[in-house]
């Protein structure tokens, strides 16, 4: 290894195909590899599930950062002559305000607030202010297997996730030692929006995980479209690819016609949702069942793509 550091995300266009059980295994099998030091992030702000596999060794090392990056509207009571203009001219296009009958002032819907302003600006008294507030928590610790986990929580309603996802991105590159570790391995948001593109940028080389179904394919080419645009290298895990399906063909055609890179095949083993009864990664509970030694050949293709140079 020449100890150069890379960093790899695991996406896919849609939630459920393996995602967090495959990155959790990815980072299981670095902590007996003496030649990687790896630290996990799990981007998926909106819903991060990993410390759950990857739980902290010890509660009392769990370090909790509040991020303030969301903005919500407040209301000034004392400026306010209740003339309800701001409810009759419907200023605010997300429905956020709502009118208080016994107070006769208007209340700010903070779920539905997007922060966008326009209240603020119409309202003739200055009534409404701007301001920043919670958005979300980044979590930093290290977990079970030896490996330092650090994930972004979003608080419910905020609307800044991709800041976020840029936010754990950059807590990772200031931790104690960071350059000791030569592996970051991201489990990413599944999807296409922004919380994806802000965990993608910058990355090494990407895993797209999918599944050989209509929708699993579907998503599958939306998530390497965003992959293409940041001409970032991928290569693709094909989840339960041996599923009895009569999108089989279909779904090989593809993968035969764009000369897409296989990075690996997992088949479909139900050691996996059995290890994820019992909050553990696959190769650790069922180290020897087929689905385990699937993700070991992808761990040692990744690294032979990471640091071998071996051909995608
Ligand atoms: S907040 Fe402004 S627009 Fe709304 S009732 Fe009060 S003064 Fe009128
Ligand atoms: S800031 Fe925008 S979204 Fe929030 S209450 Fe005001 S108009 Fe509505």
């Amino acid at each position: 290894m020449n100890g150069q550091k890379k960093s790899v995300g695991v996406i896919s266009g849609k939630g459920g195909v393996g995602k967090t059980s495959l990155t959790a295994s990815l980072a299981n099998l670095t902590k007996d590899d003496i030649e990687i030091k790896s630290i996990v992030l799990d981007c998926d702000v909106d819903a991060p599930n990993l410390a759950l596999i990857l739980p902290a060794e010890s509660s009392e090392q769990v370090e909790t950062i509040d991020t303030f990056t969301t903005l919500k509207a407040t209301f000034i009571e004392e400026k306010c002559v209740h003339c309800k203009q701001c409810i009759d001219e419907h200023f605010c296009e997300f429905h956020a305000l709502n009118w208080n009958d016994t107070d006769q002032i208007p209340e700010v819907d903070y779920l539905s607030c997007e922060g966008c302003g326009a209240c603020k600006v119409l309202c003739p008294e200055h009534a409404f202010n701007i301001n920043t507030v919670k958005s979300g928590e980044i979590i930093h610790y290290g977990s079970n297997i030896g490996v330092p986990l650090i994930y972004g929580k979003t608080k419910i309603g905020s609307t800044t996730s991709g800041k976020l996802v840029s936010d754990v991105k950059e807590f990772a590159s200031g931790i104690d030692n960071f350059n000791q570790y030569n592996l970051i391995l991201i489990d990413g948001p599944p999807g296409i929006g922004c919380p994806v593109i802000a965990t993608v940028s910058g990355l090494d080389f990407i895993i797209a995980i999918t599944e050989p179904t209509p929708s699993g394919l579907h998503d599958l080419i939306r998530a390497i479209e965003v992959v293409k645009q940041f001409k970032i290298p991928f290569g693709i895990v094909i989840n339960k690819y041996d599923l009895k399906s009569p999108f089989q063909d279909e779904f090989k055609k593809y993968i035969e016609e764009t000369g897409y890179h296989v990075l690996g095949r997992i088949p479909y083993d139900l050691a996996i949702p059995t290890a994820m009864s019992f909050a553990k990664t696959v190769v650790e509970h069922a180290p020897n069942s087929k689905a385990s030694l699937a993700i070991k050949d992808i761990y040692k293709n990744l690294k032979n793509v990471l640091w071998n140079n071996a051909k995608l």
